[in-house]
């Protein structure tokens, strides 16, 4: 396929987001010409293809937010397309477990949530969560979820990427963003003059809104989640197993994933990273992001306003193996140590922060005009919301370009 170089749009970045973008541009504007660059050498080589692969069913967020809007239907969704596509989907569901009696509040909070954005969810008795996993341990209830899933992430995404060219839109890998001039957009390969820009950029994003005057306020910031995984001879379970989150932040504290091929891991967990794509060792060192990122895990550090004194010391614990197995034993009725020995693939979230409040921005957030959108804070469950993400996100692009 010939280089478009004058797209009707334009879209940086080929992680879920920007594939699921392009799809509904394509359904909603047949006619539009539309080029994805992407500075990798694939698509989904960032969050999209490094996820736990869960498709939450949309009980953990508040009523008013976009999160709680999408991730009931991004959830049927994709399961949908997986049956249709013939793509690998483990219905195993979920349980939420309480360790103890105060933790019993959070159950009923995420019981509360449930109701009020339809998302089905059971209250059920502690012999009933044995029954379901026998391995789980969960003082006096639980919370069953039916609809929570496993996906293969990376399945998805080359299945979307062959739907997406076989429509005639252009994937330009090895094509990085670089800055712009006026409407002209300087890449590694060469200068694009497109019609709209849309930045889905993930963990640059915040960056590349900066050239176009938006995401003023905020600030990407990379948080990493390890995974550990149980030898193939070693801990089963038929379910994954959630603790109760700290709902004052976004994460959901470390639990157990069963994976789309029926593998068990423990994580992911939040560790603050020093650079934005430091997934191990030095890789992609960045000075000067590891500077700007110090700068601001001190502010958060001394304004504490969610906690991150406490998460960061905890989080910081989990680079040990031994201390990552005992707290996740603890939502099980015993754990063999030696059964987990293999790190995963790590990945890292492109959390947005508010600058001026210094507060973890919990929604997707999105900023853009006439010429230009912005896709700010795809944070989990972006993946699993995708599909209704982006009909959302299209339609407002829509009222931009009216
Ligand atoms: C550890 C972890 C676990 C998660 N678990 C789940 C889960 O179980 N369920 C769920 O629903 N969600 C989960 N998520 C969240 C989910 O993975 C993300 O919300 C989603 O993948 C975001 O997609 P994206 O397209 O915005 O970002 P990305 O996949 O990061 O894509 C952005 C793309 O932009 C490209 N790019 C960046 N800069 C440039 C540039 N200058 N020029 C060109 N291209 C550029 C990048 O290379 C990348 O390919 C998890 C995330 C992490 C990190």
């Amino acid at each position: 396929m010939t280089t478009n170089k004058q797209p009707d749009f334009l879209i940086i970045g080929a992680g879920i987001v920007g594939l699921t973008i392009a799809l509904e541009i394509n359904k909603q504007f047949p006619d539009a010409k539309i080029s994805i660059i992407e500075k990798e050498n694939q698509p989904g080589i960032h969050s999209s293809g490094r996820n736990s692969g869960v498709l939450h069913a949309g009980f953990y967020y508040t009523a008013d937010s976009l999160k709680a809007k999408l991730c009931r239907d991004g959830n049927f969704s994709w399961r949908q397309y997986c049956e249709e596509n013939n793509l690998t989907l483990n219905q195993c569901g979920k349980l939420v477990v309480a360790r103890n009696e105060e933790e019993l509040n959070g159950l009923d909070e995420l019981a509360r949530r449930a109701e009020v954005n339809s998302v089905e969810l059971k209250m059920i008795s502690a012999a009933d969560a044995a029954e379901i996993e026998p391995q789980a341990y969960t003082y006096g209830r639980a919370l069953w979820s039916p609809t929570t899933a496993t996906v293969n992430p990376k399945e998805i995404v080359d299945s979307v990427q062959n739907k997406i060219k076989s429509k005639g839109i252009s994937i330009l890998n090895n094509t990085a963003y670089l800055k712009r001039s006026g409407r002209e957009v300087i890449t590694s390969n060469g200068n694009f003059s497109p019609g709209y820009l849309i930045n889905a950029a993930g963990l640059y994003a915040d960056k590349i809104a900066l050239d176009y005057g938006f995401s003023q306020d905020y600030k990407i910031l990379p948080f990493k989640g390890l995974y550990l995984y149980a030898k193939d001879d070693g801990l089963k379970l038929k379910t994954n197993v959630y603790p109760v989150p700290d709902l004052r932040n976004p994460f959901l504290g470390v639990h157990f994933t069963v994976t789309a091929e029926n593998k068990t891991k423990i994580g992911p967990t939040a560790i603050p990273a020093f650079w934005r794509e430091n997934y191990t060792g030095w890789d992609k060192f960045n000075l000067e992001e590891l500077v700007d990122i110090i700068g601001i895990d001190a502010s958060l550090f001394l304004a504490n306003n969610f906690g991150f004194r406490k998460l960061a010391f905890k989080e910081m614990q989990k680079y040990s193996k031994k201390k990552l197995v005992q707290l996740a034993g603890t939502l099980l009725n015993s754990i063999e140590k030696n059964d987990f020995i293999k790190w995963g693939t790590p990945g890292i979230r492109a959390q947005l922060i508010n600058t001026k409040t210094k507060q973890l921005e919990m929604d997707f957030k999105y900023e853009g005009d006439d010429k230009s959108f912005h896709v700010l804070n795809a944070v989990s469950p972006a993946f699993t919301c995708a599909l209704p993400f982006s009909e959302y996100l299209v339609a407002k692009i829509r009222e931009k370009l009216n």
